[in-house]
């Protein structure tokens, strides 16, 4: 069995740090790794309508943005196919036989959907394409053969919907489609990476990112405004590391071979950790090694995406490759899918020969 990564993001925004250490990072080290025959991302247009209809300009307008972070990060489309999801029709076309394999209340219990659905504040408006996009991405997964899919822990629920489907489908139409496992992040911190606002999720639709194409001054100034212990008041004050999202950030991006360079006062990351918790400690001089160790980790994707930026069409170029890739890959995937669901009528000739028999006989 081949191994092969399927993953993406939705053209929504530029992408923030919260997608580099919950995702993007990793599949760059997986690139690279050389372990995998395959290795597909998706700019995910359609999936991004479903709660953008009205918009479809705002994911128009994103497609170059994502595929410029995702080339600036290191993804290389040498090694990897950089697709976009609305071009790949047989996607559409898989989404519509799996969603006969799963129930409204299976959908209504998905607690990221559910979540979602909240923060959108849809009520009882919810589009019915938005509601069943965990089985458009049963199908975006499936349609690779995808072994491993590298996300941010909120796509756990999507994971596991997927894995149902494709046991189910097995299950009734014979072993056709592949299980794929979830790869998430290895530290904790980054699994959910907070806003800069402290909410829980560091998101597009939230307004609290920090952006991997924002500059120097940007990033400088959204580290400076962060959200910390509110009742952190004065110097002396005890301070709270749980749950303050500029340490969080630091357990997500700082190593402890910076505080030579960036912040000699503390040999590493525990030890400042302390001194906040005890008191004595301020808040901008935290955030002042904060904006250090992230301008450090963003300086050259900030560089490499400048370079891209240059040759424009050359990045739509890298795209339409990338897509007729995944399309050849999807198509013979569909024709599996439809053998399996005996819907290949006009290549079975033993169908055509039963029926003339049966008719010729009478
Ligand atoms: P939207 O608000 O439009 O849903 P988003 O910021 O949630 O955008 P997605 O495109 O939905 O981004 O997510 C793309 C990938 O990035 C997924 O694998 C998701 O798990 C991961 N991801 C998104 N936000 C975070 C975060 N704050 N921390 C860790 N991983 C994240
Ligand atoms: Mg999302």
């Amino acid at each position: 069995m081949k191994n092969v990564i399927l993953t993406g993001d939705r053209p929504t925004g530029r992408l923030h740090v919260g997608h580099y250490v919950g995702s993007l990072k990793r599949r760059v080290e997986l690139q690279n790794s050389g372990e995998f025959d395959d290795i597909y991302i998706m700019i995910a247009d359609a999936q991004a309508l479903t709660d953008n209809a009205d918009n479809p300009e705002k994911i128009r307008q994103n497609i170059i943005e994502v595929a410029l972070d995702y080339l600036s990060v290191g993804l290389d489309p040498e090694k990897t196919a950089l697709f976009v999801q609305s071009q790949v029709t047989e996607l559409c076309e898989l989404s519509f036989y799996y969603m006969n394999l799963v129930t409204v209340s299976r959908l209504q219990r998905n607690p990221t959907v559910k979540a979602e659905i909240q923060m959108r504040d849809f009520q009882a408006s919810i589009p019915v394409g938005f509601f069943t996009y965990p089985i458009s991405q049963a199908a975006d997964i499936t349609a690779f053969k995808a072994t491993a899919v590298p996300v941010g822990e909120d796509q756990l629920p999507m994971l596991e919907q997927t894995r149902e489907i494709v046991r189910k489908f097995n299950d009734i139409y014979g072993e056709t489609l592949i299980e794929p496992q979830v790869l998430l992040p290895g530290n904790q911190a980054c699994l959910r990476l907070p806003g800069t606002d402290g909410k829980a999720k560091m998101s597009k639709s939230l307004g609290n990112c920090i952006y991997l194409a924002d500059t120097e001054e940007e990033v400088q100034k959204k580290v400076m405004g962060m959200f910390t212990d509110p009742n952190h008041l004065r110097v002396e004050d005890p301070g709270k590391v749980e749950g303050n999202p500029v340490f969080t950030y630091l357990d997500a991006f700082c190593r402890d071979e910076q505080f030579a360079e960036f912040c000699p006062d503390y040999s590493c990351l525990a030890e400042m950790k302390e001194h906040y918790a005890k008191g004595g400690l301020g808040d901008v001089k935290v955030k002042k090694f904060l904006n250090n160790v992230l301008q450090s980790e963003l300086a050259p994707i900030r560089g490499k995406r400048k370079q891209f930026e240059k040759d424009i069409p050359a990045v739509y170029d890298i795209l339409k490759q990338g897509t007729k890739k995944a399309q050849e890959t999807a198509a013979q995937t569909l024709h599996e899918v439809r053998e399996a669901m005996k819907m290949n009528y006009f290549e079975d000739e033993a169908l055509i020969q039963q029926h003339a028999k049966k008719y010729n006989n009478q």
